[in-house]
């Protein structure tokens, strides 16, 4: 099928040959005749698979017709995170370069005063996270009676951040006569009623969702001691080895995210970090330098990596083992993007042995550990590193002035608190409560559980990411892009 069969109008098949595509991948060849023709969608996909294309591309020759009025957007996208939304934005930029459509983007961290003047002047699409959104609503900056038009992406991730209250209140400020699509990677019983409540006699595609791995990944895992400052030394070694050309770092804290990217400009490496606690303009900032190549190593949380489409990345390394076996298929997706070929390692502490065994269940596949010489530390230090002093991790963690500095969210946290307020991550408004488990049994799931409970050292701060939902119970992960 090629993208002439779609529908789409000649200024659309234009673009997408300007952006190199020859072809409709499954889920746009699928969507984007549906959407043409109004119909509500649920699109079970995940990011890679360029579903932000099937839906955006229907959107602007829908939107091509008609005019924006002040205050009131014609079609609203809701992402979960700020950098979902700011690369939805772009796309809309890509692929709107033939027409001539407005758009804002509301994101928390940027300024409202900004995002109201768009507003007032009209726009046809507007992009925003929930609570952002909820937030100008309230304020009266926005009507949304005239948005005939409602994306609700990556709902399953909404769930995980306690967004869905907020979405179905502004389901309810939308006019009843619309379009609404709702993109997931997985379909838990809330979502699936958050469907059921919302869109009308939707059409439902799902794309493959093969059970392996992208096969031009190759994976390893890397046996480490449980011990900080070993792993240090292994991933320096790591690092040093032939064809690291970039790598993104994935931890499960924040702190270890900070700490480690410390220690690693510490000892001579060129590399930046993002992770939730930053504000958005240095979450863009410390992307573009590495994009760029200014930095060659960008050291993650899976809350700020989520859906990251950067090209061209010749290593992902796990520093610490995922706790669910769907963020690593999704961290190790960050490379061997479009075709290239890429490389996975993932540290493993004898405590991450149940961990592993998920892993190779979700994807099928053993993955074979890599025998790597004992690390010679100092020998192979770079030589750019000219300080002798000792590395500041190899001195006692807890004096004072650390503790001092560390921010609030870094103090050991109390084993009743939920320590996932994944909306602080986004800037957004505080969770006044957990409803991620509104209406369900209050417990949750055991796995978050697990994440819950303070380390044995006291500083934990909770995962970044934390519980990602149900592990898909069909395998419906797809790394083949
Ligand atoms: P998404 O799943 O929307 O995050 O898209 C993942 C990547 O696929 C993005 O870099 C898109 O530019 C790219 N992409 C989207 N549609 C196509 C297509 N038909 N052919 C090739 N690449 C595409």
């Amino acid at each position: 099928m090629s993208f002439a069969d779609l529908g789409l109008s000649d200024e659309l098949l234009q673009t997408v040959t300007d952006a190199g595509y020859t072809e409709p991948t499954p889920i746009q060849a699928s969507a984007i005749p549906s959407v043409l023709m109004m119909r509500d969608i649920i699109g079970i996909a995940q990011t890679g698979t360029g579903k932000t294309a099937s839906f955006v591309l229907p959107m602007i020759d829908i939107l091509a017709q008609g005019r924006s009025r002040a205050r009131m957007p014609r079609s609203l996208i809701l992402e979960p995170t700020r950098e979902l939304a700011a690369q939805v934005a772009e796309n809309f930029e890509k692929y709107g370069a033939n027409h001539k459509l407005s758009m804002a983007l509301l994101i928390g961290g940027v300024s409202m005063g900004d995002q109201i003047k768009a507003l007032e002047k009209g726009v046809d699409v507007l992009i925003a996270t929930p609570g952002r959104l909820m937030d100008l609503f309230g304020r009266g900056n926005i009507l949304l009676t005239g948005c005939s038009m409602l994306v609700i992406d990556e709902a399953d991730r909404m769930l995980d951040m306690g967004f869905i209250p907020d979405i179905e209140e502004i389901c309810t400020k939308l006019p009843k006569q619309r379009q609404t699509l709702l993109f997931s990677a997985t379909m838990p019983p809330p979502i699936k009623k958050l469907a059921d409540k919302f869109l009308e006699n939707p059409k439902t595609i799902e794309v493959a969702r093969a059970a392996t791995t992208n096969a031009n990944i190759t994976q390893w895992v890397v046996p480490v001691a449980a011990q900080a400052s070993e792993k240090r030394k292994r991933l320096r070694q790591v690092l040093q080895q032939e064809g690291m050309r970039n790598a993104i770092i994935f931890c499960n804290r924040k702190t270890t995210v900070r700490e480690l990217n410390k220690s690693l400009k510490r000892h001579g490496f060129r590399s930046g970090e993002i992770h939730g606690d930053m504000e958005q303009p240095q979450r863009l900032a410390e992307l573009d330098l590495f994009k760029r190549g200014d930095v060659n190593i960008l050291v993650a949380s899976d809350v700020a990596a989520r859906g990251l489409d950067i090209k061209g990345v010749s290593h992902v390394i796990n520093f610490d083992a995922p706790w669910h076996p769907d963020d690593y298929v999704h961290r190790i997706g960050r490379t061997g993007r479009g075709g290239a070929t890429g490389i996975a390692f993932t540290f493993v502490t004898p405590d991450d042995a149940e961990n592993i065994a998920n892993i190779e269940k979700l994807t099928g596949q053993k993955i074979a550990p890599l025998d790597l010489p004992p690390a010679a530390e100092e020998e192979e230090r770079p030589k750019r590193v000219r300080r002798e002093r000792p590395a500041r991790e190899d001195r006692p963690r807890e004096d004072r002035s650390a503790r001092e500095e560390r921010p609030r969210e870094d103090r050991p946290v109390r084993e009743d608190r939920p320590v996932r307020d994944d909306r602080r991550e986004d800037g957004e408004r505080p969770a006044a409560e957990a409803p991620a488990y509104r209406g369900e049994d209050r417990r949750p799931p055991r796995d978050e559980r697990r994440d819950r409970r303070p380390r044995r050292d006291g500083r934990d701060e909770g995962p970044d990411d934390g519980w990602n939902g149900p592990i898909p119970e069909f395998l419906m992960v797809s790394l083949n892009r």
